[in-house]
């Protein structure tokens, strides 16, 4: 609490998982912030800590977790849902964006950890809209030409081609 008031002159965007989908803590964060006047938003989500028992419309994450989730979204206490783009499944992303939408909730989908995933981000942005931010992973893959990409003042230009645009070299 003390670091998000030291920091209250600086607009954070968002404060992505302070206290991993707990209510009690992420309450007090919020009347925190209220108190401060600090218009961050709260993105959580991703950790999966338990797999579904079998593959759903939310991919590998459980029942009880998006619940939950869309729980703290209904007390206003999560803002977007971070949801791992492969968990869930970037088939199944398309089916849930709406239920986001109709939750007033926007998404960035995880990508940390394979390099490529922000460019399939990107599509998934321009095609079925809802998403804030796309998350940035720097570097590159060996043999994958992304040349066709350009970040221009900040928007991600997509490419309407086969293969979310990326090349084999
Ligand atoms: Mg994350």
């Amino acid at each position: 609490m003390g670091y998000l008031s030291a920091v209250s002159d600086c607009e954070l965007f968002w404060i992505e998982e302070p206290f991993p989908e707990n209510r009690n803590e992420l309450l007090r964060l919020k009347e925190h912030m209220v108190k401060i006047g600090c218009k961050a938003l709260t993105a959580d989500g991703e950790t999966r800590t338990e797999r579904a028992e079998k593959w759903w419309r939310y991919g590998e994450y459980s029942q009880r977790h998006i619940d939950n989730l869309f729980s703290l979204a209904e007390e206003k206490l999560v803002d977007v849902f971070v949801l791992d783009l492969g968990i869930v499944g970037f088939t199944n992303w398309r089916c849930i964006m709406p239920e986001l939408e109709r939750a007033g909730v926007k998404a960035s989908p995880h990508t940390w950890g394979w390099i490529p995933r922000p460019y399939y981000v990107a599509q998934l942005a321009a095609g079925v809209g809802n998403v804030i931010i796309v998350e940035g992973i720097p570097g590159r893959t060996e043999g994958v030409d992304y040349s066709a990409y350009e970040i221009v003042e900040g928007q991600v230009l997509v490419l309407n081609e086969p293969g979310f645009g990326l090349k084999l070299e």
